[in-house]
C-alpha cells in the first residue's frame, strides 16, 4: 500500500489543478489593480462602439500608428490602422517575419446590448414627450427600466455633416428613464413570465414635460424638445431618420466589494477583452510574426453587416497585408492563429444549476480558454483543434499566466456564440480566449480585476 506522500505526490502529477489567485503575490496583484485603473477609464469613456473606435485611434495614433495607405510597401516596424466605417477598426504592427507564414491575429467585440431609437422615435402622450426604442442584442428587458440612462450616438444629416450626441453621463446634466409599473398596481404584471415582465414595446424612454412656452397648440411638450434639439444640435424631427441614437446605463465603472477586487460597469461585453486586447498590442515590440488586433461590431446581433466579422472585413484586411508581403490573401490565412478574444458566463453560487461545476469558468481563477461555444449539440461554433489548444495551452503555462476552462453554460442549458467561427471559416486556426463575466448583458456587469490582467498577460504572450 503506498503510503499518504506518495499518493499525494501522485495526485499532485496526475489531477488537474488551478490554484487562481491563491499564491498570486503582492507585486503581481498590485499591477493587476493599476491595469484596472485604465481599464475603467476606457468603459467610462467608449460605451458604444463608435466611442470605442475612437478611443483605440486615439490612443494607437499616440503609440505611433498612422491610417492605412493602400499601395505602401509597409516593413517590419510599421504600425498603421484601418477605420471601418467609424464602428469597428483594426490595428497591424508588420512583424519580422513574411507574412506568407501566418499572422497572429486576436478579434474582440466593442458593441454591447442596449436600447436602440426607433427611425421615428419622438412622440407625446399625457404631457410626457417619450421616445420609442428597438432592443439591441440580448437582454432581459426588465433590467432596463428604472435606472438613469445617457444617450450616445449620432445625427447624420444630408449633407453629409455628422453630428455626435452624448448626453446624460455628466452628473450637472439630465439623464433619461424607461419606467416601471409601480407594485401597487401589479397584480397583472407579476402574472406575466419574466421574458413578457416588461415588454419590447413597453422600453419607452422619458425625455421631458415642460410644454412649449405660452403655446396653444397640440404636441407642446413634443415641440419644446425638438426645440431644445435643434437648439443644441441644429436637427429636426426628420434627422431621426438617419440617425444611430442609443440608451445606455448612466453609471461609471466602479470598483466591488469591500476589497475592490472587482469591477462592476456597463459592458464589459466584450470593452474588457476589447482593452486587453488593445493594450497587449501598444506593449508589444518587434513581434515575429504580424499582429492584427481586430475590433469588430455587430457581435451581439449575430456579427452581420459590413462593420461585422460575418463580412469580409478580416479578408480585406489580410488581402493588403498579402499584397505588401509578395503572398496572397489566402496563403497569409491558411497559415494563421487566432484568439477570438470574448468573454464566457462566470460561475454564480446563486445560479449555480445552470453551469456543470467541471467545466464552467470561475472568478480569480484567470483567463478562460473556451474550446468551443454554441447549443443544442455544439451548434453554430468552430470547436478549436486538440493540437491547437495544445500550443495556447503550452504559451500560458510557459509564461505562468494563471487560466482555466470554461464551457458556456451545462449542456443543453441555453448557449451562444462568438465571432470564432467566422474566423475559423476563413480557414485560420482560432480559439475563445476571455474573461469570465457576472451578470453577463445586464446593465451592470461584474469581472475580476485579477481575471482581466491575465487576459492581458495572454494577448501580450501570444502577439510575441
Ligand atoms: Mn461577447
Ligand atoms: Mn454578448
Amino acid at each position: 500500500m503506498a503510503d499518504k506522500s506518495a499518493a499525494q505526490s501522485l495526485k499532485d502529477k496526475l489531477f488537474l489543478k488551478n490554484d487562481g489567485i491563491k499564491g498570486i503575490n503582492d507585486v503581481h496583484l498590485k499591477a493587476s489593480e493599476q491595469f484596472a485603473k485604465g481599464y475603467k477609464v476606457f468603459l467610462d469613456n467608449a460605451k458604444t462602439e463608435r466611442e470605442a473606435v475612437a478611443f483605440i485611434i486615439d490612443l494607437a495614433k499616440q503609440n505611433g500608428y498612422s491610417e492605412f495607405k493602400a499601395g505602401k510597401q509597409y516593413k517590419s516596424g510599421d504600425k498603421y490602422y484601418i477605420n471601418n466605417r467609424s464602428k469597428a477598426v483594426a490595428l497591424v504592427m508588420v512583424g519580422k517575419e513574411s507574412a506568407k507564414n501566418g499572422i497572429n491575429i486576436s478579434a474582440a467585440h466593442i458593441d454591447s446590448p442596449r436600447l436602440d431609437l426607433k427611425p421615428n422615435p419622438l412622440y407625446e402622450e399625457a404631457d410626457m414627450a417619450l421616445l420609442k426604442t428597438h432592443y439591441y442584442g440580448g437582454i432581459k428587458k426588465y433590467q432596463w427600466t428604472a435606472i438613469p440612462l445617457a444617450l450616445h450616438g449620432v445625427f447624420a444629416l444630408k449633407n453629409g455633416e455628422v453630428i455626435n450626441v452624448c448626453i446624460g453621463e455628466d452628473e450637472n446634466e439630465p439623464c433619461f428613464v424607461v419606467n416601471d409599473l409601480l407594485p401597487h398596481l401589479a397584480t397583472e404584471q407579476n402574472k406575466r413570465t419574466l421574458n413578457e415582465g416588461i415588454k419590447g414595446e413597453e422600453l419607452n424612454i422619458l425625455v421631458g414635460s415642460y410644454p412649449f412656452k405660452d403655446c396653444e397648440e397640440s404636441e407642446s411638450v413634443k415641440l419644446n424638445i425638438l426645440n431644445i434639439l435643434f437648439e443644441k444640435y441644429g436637427v429636426t424631427e426628420a434627422d431621426f431618420l438617419s440617425a444611430e441614437l442609443m440608451a445606455v446605463p448612466a453609471f461609471k465603472a466602479r470598483d466591488i466589494g469591500f476589497d475592490g477586487s472587482l469591477v462592476g460597469a456597463y459592458g464589459h461585453d466584450d470593452r474588457v477583452c476589447a482593452y486587453a486586447e488593445l493594450i497587449a498590442l501598444m506593449d508589444t515590440k518587434n513581434p515575429t510574426k504580424t499582429c492584427v488586433a481586430v475590433f469588430a461590431d455587430k457581435e451581439e446581433v449575430g456579427s452581420n453587416g459590413n462593420t461585422g466579422l460575418a463580412s469580409d472585413f478580416i479578408k480585406h484586411i489580410v488581402r493588403d497585408i498579402a499584397d505588401y508581403s509578395d503572398t496572397n490573401v489566402f496563403e497569409v490565412l491558411k497559415n494563421s492563429r487566432c484568439l477570438s478574444a470574448d468573454v464566457n458566463a462566470a460561475f454564480d453560487p446563486t445560479f449555480s444549476d445552470v453551469n456543470e461545476r467541471r467545466n464552467a469558468s470561475y472568478i480569480n481563477k484567470g483567463v478562460v480558454i473556451t474550446k468551443y461555444t454554441g447549443s443544442r449539440g455544439k451548434s453554430g461554433t468552430s470547436d478549436a483543434s486538440a493540437e491547437y489548444v495544445a500550443s495556447i495551452r503550452n504559451m500560458l503555462d510557459n509564461a505562468n499566466i494563471i487560466w482555466q476552462t470554461g464551457e458556456l453554460g451545462k449542456v443543453d442549458a441555453g448557449g451562444g456564440g462568438t465571432v470564432a467561427m467566422f474566423i475559423a471559416n476563413l480557414g485560420v486556426d482560432v480559439v475563445d480566449l476571455g474573461v469570465p463575466v457576472l451578470s453577463m448583458h445586464a446593465p451592470f456587469e461584474t469581472i475580476s480585476k485579477f481575471d482581466l490582467y491575465e487576459a492581458y498577460r495572454a494577448f501580450l504572450e501570444f502577439n510575441k
